[in-house]
């Protein structure tokens, strides 16, 4: 905080503004003046003129004038306040249900009134419900105002007038304060005011342009902030990433046996894909400063050997390595791959979790602090406590869209020892559109896997009716008796996991009566960790035929003999979910088959989305479909950042803006570095504190 910047100061400088009020503000994100002068109304309403009450129409938002002819009180239905006001164009009633005596005097019949509310349908013709009125000393008192009325976003126990009132004074006190850090010659190119001009515009906007209009799409005022505000998001991640690069880190060499070894003992060959990723890896490793790389590869492209030839680079140096995946079970599923492909390197790989405790864990902890271990696989769990390496030198990050970018920056800060940068190699198979990857993931370079291993044949996805139900449930029965394994996956809405198991919970009792031969078991997100494992291993080692599981088994479990898979609710998920969720069959060279269970009658856009899910396995299709359909604020704004909420930018209509942040990020790096901080400060507030080394 710069105790010289008028911007900075608290909002209790203020007059008018106590202690509570800004704790209130507070709430709202209000903590110093320029908070309060970005705080932006989310509708306005028009006092600009007063409307003859003759022309009133329902559903209009007026202002009116007018003089009372008769105030009575009504006791018939809800007791209330009526008041019968006319301007000679017509009449209309005010409506109190809240009233005090002192009012039935107040609107004596002959008094003259401005009202502003709703116009609606009543008893005796039109009125206003507890409007906003103003007695007037004569009638023809001004009572229109020059500027629309901007109304913000409140919290409980702030009034709309306060917070009128401290923004007014703010802008008048400190507006002349605020810095335009974006260059002339950029507002030039795209016709954006200056930030005061702005600023001003969206506050007091003049009576020409209409409330509606105002917060339109295209509006220049509201354009430019929201360019400002995305810019600034961008930035922020820029400026991550140099002080991450400014951080020496070791670089990795290998021998050419080792990396042959290694390679031919393989059960596969690396795909195209995989190679080409690979020398990517292998280029960014090789140098002084860190890797910071994503990987995106649709489900099933073989991400994770990619990763286990990084943690290779890193053992060859000498450096240990830490893979972090976001579930149990996807973290022993590596564990189990890592094991299998290093079997033949004198290398101890760990399994470490939140669950692993006693002297298990203590002898883990050890060996990762004394350097016996060179790699250790767990959750991230593994990072949030006190976990020491001797020497780490990689950090392998997978299905990273569970996690949000805070998070990531974190897990970074945490594999810093000694001064020493460890490389980062994240994996998701999310895709995400390149506009969006620029907001999320401007930190990091990306590679792209996008061929899968070959033999693999597509997923024959059917969208059935549930009252087709018995059908699918036989067609169970026959594919069992080929000794082939299935999900039955119940979905429901994310939020509440109670309900999801127990929805498991019964379909899993219901299976086992209806198909009494099968061997079923039931697998959800409540049950302990190693009672889940061993279900899991059950159905590996092909123990259980009919595997019934709520979307824990999202990511990442890898069963070839299992080719079937019913999803049931599948209109409740986004199309990428489920795309992820079918990506657990189709994983060995028979034939798979997902069902998609639906809840009869569908809406149009529902089952437009599932054809889409039918007719393509091309998971970055999906997401751009899933894109357009659903929008990027939606897509973006649900688990894949958590976090990333903006102020006045709306991914939805200010995707046009995205294509030019990044030129004009980099020209703001070069030509005006002084900006860059004060404009995160501005938009991000002081909560980035990764972005402090
Ligand atoms: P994802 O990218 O979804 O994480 P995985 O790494 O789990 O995919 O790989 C999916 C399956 O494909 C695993 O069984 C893995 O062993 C196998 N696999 C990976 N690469 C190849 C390859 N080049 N050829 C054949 N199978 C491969
Ligand atoms: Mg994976």
């Amino acid at each position: 905080m710069d105790r010289n910047d008028p911007l900075d100061q608290s909002v209790a400088s203020l007059g008018g503004i106590g202690k509570q009020t800004a704790s209130k503000l507070e709430k709202l994100g209000i903590r110093n003046c320029q908070d309060l002068i970005f705080h932006l109304p989310h509708r306005y309403e028009d006092r600009t003129r007063t409307q003859a009450i003759g022309a009133l129409k329902p559903g209009m938002t007026a202002l009116i004038k007018g003089k009372v002819e008769l105030t009575d009180t009504l006791l018939r239905g809800r007791k209330s306040l009526i008041c019968r006001i006319g301007d000679g164009t017509g009449f209309i009633s005010l409506r109190f249900f809240h009233f005090s005596a002192a009012q039935l005097t107040q609107l004596s019949p002959g008094t003259y009134l401005s009202c502003f509310a709703e116009v609606r349908h009543g008893y005796a013709g039109l009125e206003m419900i507890h409007p906003d009125y103003k007695i007037l000393n004569n009638p023809e008192q001004t009572v229109t105002e020059d500027t629309l009325t901007p109304v913000y976003p409140l919290t409980e126990g702030l009034s709309q007038s306060l917070l009128r009132k401290a923004i007014k004074q703010t802008l008048n006190l400190h507006l002349k304060h605020l810095t335009d850090w974006l260059p002339e010659s950029l507002l030039q190119r795209f016709h954006y005011p200056t930030l005061i001009e702005a600023i001003n515009f969206l506050h007091a906007p003049s009576e020409q342009m209409t409330a509606e209009t105002l917060l339109q799409n295209d509006n220049p005022a509201r354009k430019r902030l929201a360019f400002e505000e995305l810019l600034s998001h961008h930035l922020s991640l820029r400026v991550v990433r140099e002080q991450a690069r400014a951080q020496p880190a070791p670089p990795f060499t290998i021998d050419e046996i080792t990396r042959r070894h290694f390679l031919k003992s393989l059960p596969f060959q690396l795909t195209g894909a995989q190679q080409r990723v690979i020398t990517e890896i292998e280029a960014d490793c090789s140098q002084q400063q860190p890797m910071l790389r994503l990987v995106q590869g649709d489900v099933g492209s073989g991400k994770t050997v990619v990763s286990a030839y990084a943690a290779l680079l890193a053992l060859a140096t000498g450096y240990q390595v830490a893979v972090m995946a976001p579930t149990e079970l996807l973290a022993e599923q590596h564990f189990r791959n890592f094991s299998a492909w290093f079997d033949s390197f004198q290398t101890q790989i760990i399994f470490l979790t939140g669950q692993i405790k006693g002297n298990t864990r203590k002898a883990a902890l050890e060996s990762l602090e004394d350097g016996s271990a060179g790699i250790v696989i767990g959750t991230h769990a593994l990072f949030q406590e006190s976990v020491t390496f001797k020497k780490l030198g990689l950090i392998v990050i997978d299905e990273q869209h569970r996690f949000g970018v805070h998070q990531r920056m974190a897990l970074r800060d945490k594999g810093r020892n000694a001064g020493i940068r460890p490389h980062q190699l994240v994996m998701t198979a999310t895709p995400i559109p390149r506009t969006l990857a620029m907001l999320q993931y401007s930190d990091l370079d990306i590679s792209i896997i996008d061929e899968l291993p070959p033999g693999r044949k597509p997923i024959v996805t059917s969208v059935i009716p549930s009252e087709r139900r018995e059908e699918v449930i036989a067609r169970i029965g026959h594919w069992v008796a080929q000794k082939r394994q299935a999900y039955w996956v119940c979905t429901l809405i994310e939020e509440s996991e109670a309900l999801q198991c127990e929805a498991a919970e019964k379909t899993a009792e219901l299976l086992t009566q209806v198909l009494p031969d099968i061997r079923i078991a039931l697998v959800h997100g409540r049950m302990k960790a190693a009672d889940k494992d061993a279900v899991m291993q059950d159905f590996k080692n092909h123990r259980i035929d009919l595997l019934v599981a709520t979307t824990v088994i999202e990511v990442g479990v890898d069963v070839p003999n299992a080719g079937l898979m019913i999803i049931e609710n599948p209109e409740r998920l986004g199309l990428s979910q489920l795309h992820q969720l079918r990506g657990r069959v189709g994983r060995g060279k028979d034939d798979s088959y997902c069902l998609l269970l639906y809840q009869s009658p569908l809406s149009d856009t529902a089952r437009h989305r599932l054809g889409i899910l039918r007719d393509t396995n091309d998971g970055f299709m999906i997401a751009e479909k899933d894109l357009e359909l659903r929008g990027p604020g939606e897509v973006m704004g649900t688990r894949q950042t958590g976090q990333m909420q903006f102020k006045i930018a709306d991914l939805d209509r200010d995707t046009d803006l995205l294509d030019n942040i990044p030129t004009i990020a980099e020209s703001l790096l070069h030509h005006s570095p002084d900006a860059v901080q004060p404009l995160i400060k501005r938009w991000l507030g002081e909560t980035v504190n990764y972005a402090e080394v």
